[in-house]
């Protein structure tokens, strides 16, 4: 619901907490002698600045990402991975054993989890067989305990965007918080849900240096929202959650804005490549349509298949015992040799060829 207030939406202890203080956050100058953070003044054993705490605020590279996204920087935050905004988010909004969240399978496990290592029930409303969502479902299914909803667009594991046309609709008779989590965006042509921001105060949007960036190993996720949200993220987050070293690779990626968009093109393409070949193979019943970098492929025996896989050492993700993905496996998008070698045992099994 547009212009909801977003702070009658915040459980009311986290309005009144008074963040921590650290001692970088006291004092923001750069220049100076440094006695307030009892640090090693020696130096580090590691990497040369890394006896100095990082910013707790990440100034500098939100100031990229706000450049780069068209965001104002009062509605970024940045955490260890989207994991962590998504941990934040029900310690904000959601009163254990009381209030609810709503997820729509088959989508991403982390909601379901997080929200049972916080007591909050978690209310279901499976997709259409088109992996669209059910709204007719998703509204009776609403109640005032429901505080936020999680939209995952493109979808893992499915591949597709979800319509924008529904979520809007939904927004229309919901007076919580919309999730939408974009951590595939950057594969799509789509506009991102970035430009409802303005529009819609009760929008987070999640996006992630993890896959299209290549850098799930610096832990670096994104969450764009209301400021009033943002600033209560800050005030209960852990200090220094996101480290020196991720904020300084983050923010050369940055600079190679180029190069991600290359390997963007270049996982796509193989992306459409993969599938037709797929497709070629007898036992392959579907390939369907991706958004992201992993394609969703509905086969007979899919155990078997992904059994046999890794036999031969090649890993892929087994679906076929999730909500409306029976006989599926995911399979995320290689290099050429890496899909070749792929293509080449899935014949062998199979066909023995
Ligand atoms: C991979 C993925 C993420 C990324 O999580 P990080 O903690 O940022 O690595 C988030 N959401 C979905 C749906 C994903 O598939």
């Amino acid at each position: 619901m547009a212009n909801i207030n977003v702070k009658d939406l915040i459980r009311p202890h986290l309005l009144e907490l008074s963040p921590y203080s650290s001692a970088r956050s006291e004092y923001t100058g750069n220049e100076g002698i440094f006695l307030d953070a009892n640090e090693n003044a020696l130096g580090s054993v590691g990497k040369e600045n890394f006896n100095r705490y990082p910013d707790p605020l990440q100034r500098t590279l939100k100031r990229q990402i706000s450049f780069w996204r068209d965001i104002n920087i009062q509605k970024i935050f940045l955490g260890n991975g989207s994991d962590e905004a998504i941990d934040l988010l029900f310690r904000i909004f959601c009163e254990p054993g009381i209030d609810r969240v709503m997820v729509c399978p088959p989508t991403y496990g982390m909601y379901e989890v997080c929200a049972a290592s916080h007591k909050v029930q978690v209310k279901t409303v499976n997709l259409t067989a088109e992996y669209q969502l059910d709204i007719p479902a998703i509204l009776e299914n609403l109640d005032e305990n429901v505080k936020m909803i999680f939209i995952c667009s493109p979808n893992n594991p499915t591949g597709n965007l979800i319509n924008r046309e529904d979520i809007k609709l939904l927004n229309n008779s919901f007076e919580g918080i919309i999730v939408v989590d974009e951590a595939y965006h950057d594969f799509t042509t789509e506009p991102s849900w970035l430009i409802d921001l303005e529009s819609m105060n009760n929008l987070i949007v999640l996006q992630t240096f993890s896959k299209a960036w290549g850098l799930a190993g610096i832990r670096l996720g994104m969450a764009f929202a209301d400021e009033a949200i943002i600033q209560i993220m800050n005030n209960i987050k852990m200090p220094y959650n996101v480290n020196t070293h991720t904020q300084e690779v983050a923010l050369k990626a940055l600079e190679k804005k180029r190069e991600f968009e290359d390997k963007i093109s270049r996982i796509v393409e193989m992306r459409e490549e993969l599938k037709k070949e797929l497709l070629q193979i007898d036992g392959i019943l579907t390939v369907y349509p991706s958004e992201a970098n992993f394609l969703l492929v509905k086969i007979e025996n899919a155990s078997y298949l992904f059994n046999s896989l890794i036999e031969r050492q090649i890993i892929i993700r087994n679906r076929s015992k999730v909500a409306l993905c029976e006989d599926c496996l995911r399979i995320t998008i290689g290099t050429k040799e890496e899909n070749l070698s792929l293509l080449k045992a899935i014949q062998e099994i199979l066909h023995g060829k």
